[in-house]
């Protein structure tokens, strides 16, 4: 009898931590994007790099269109956004970590955060899921002209369900860009230690992406249609690109410059776009709503181990 429940016990536990392992449905990309645009494989290889980053449509004809990004953020010719965005990662899994992505030209994180829901420069509402986040140093993005120390790319790809309809998907990407600036009263972030860190085997716990939106006390943001800003340089990105820099110490900004000396993959040690021209698009300002973000939830027994512990126990001191 006893064995007979451990058996079901068991089934059911078994069950339940099957339906932790997540698989998504993303929105198909016109273009064969690997992350950020390119694999790993392909930097060099086939010739592109920072130091010929005017040429890139010589590769691929798509980095010579009209809605390329990097542009230029000039704040004073922008139009006020009618939508209030709130951003708001949902329900981490705690027991879901990072995987650091064998990146040559950047230092990259792969993640599964769950959806988020973004406003397009069109009005649409859009759901989307956090794929990865990834640094360029100096920043890409300018502001009145103005660079940043760093920039972070949180990259998000639309989700394909019973819900949401991918051919009425224009942007199927929406980066959100955050700006840093050095600074000597800066703490280190602990997310980023792991990229420098040898005895970490490029896994890191999970933590809060919110963390980041939940550090600014400003969160005005200019957003624009623009692309990705590596190969193959498709043109369907939803660009939200942070004004407050948030600080970041000495010493993890040499550590990412320091990863950009390598004298054969970044003779200019670099890894920044240069800025493409407007070509007329219109770029929105708002600000979005930062408060009241969620915590990721602690790890708690399933509501299926519960019920079978509490059927076990019963059983046991009868
Ligand atoms: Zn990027």
């Amino acid at each position: 009898m006893i064995f007979g429940l451990f058996a079901l016990l068991s089934t059911l536990i078994s069950a339940e931590s099957t339906t932790n392992e997540v698989t998504r449905d993303y929105c198909s990309l016109p273009d064969a994007i690997y992350a950020d645009g390119v694999s790993a494989a392909d930097f060099g290889a086939t010739g592109w790099s920072y130091t010929n980053a005017a040429n890139w449509a010589d590769f691929v004809v798509t980095c010579g269109g009209s809605f390329q990004s990097p542009i230029d953020i000039i704040t004073t010719s922008s139009a006020q956004e009618a939508i209030q965005p709130q951003i708001n990662y949902k329900s981490k899994d705690a027991s879901t970590g990072y995987e650091e992505a064998n990146k040559p030209y950047t230092k990259e994180y792969e993640g599964e955060y769950s959806e988020i829901e973004v406003t397009d420069a069109s009005g649409s509402v859009i759901r989307y899921y956090a794929k990865q986040f990834h640094i360029h140093t100096p920043s890409e993005h300018t502001i009145d002209g103005k660079y940043y120390d760093l920039e972070i790319h949180f990259v998000h790809q639309a989700i394909q369900d019973d819900e949401q309809d991918c051919n009425k998907v224009k942007n199927k990407l929406t980066v959100f860009g955050i700006m840093f600036q050095e600074s000597s009263s800066a703490t280190d972030y602990e997310a980023f230690k792991p990229w420098f860190d040898s005895n970490v085997t490029g896994e890191i716990d999970s933590f809060d992406l919110n963390d980041f939106f939940s550090k600014m006390s400003d969160a005005t943001y200019y957003h624009y249609n623009g692309s990705l800003t590596t190969l193959p340089c498709s043109q369907t990105v939803n660009w939200v690109v942070f004004q407050q820099p948030l600080p970041i110490s000495s010493t993890q900004l040499k550590q990412f410059q320091d990863f950009l000396s390598d004298s054969t993959l970044f003779p200019i040690k670099h890894n920044n776009r240069p800025i493409q021209n407007l070509n007329g698009r219109k770029i929105l300002k708002g600000t979005a709503i930062t408060s009241g973000v969620t915590e990721i939830p602690d790890v708690q027994g399933s509501f299926a181990q519960i019920i079978a512990m509490a059927i076990l126990i019963t059983l046991l001191i009868q």
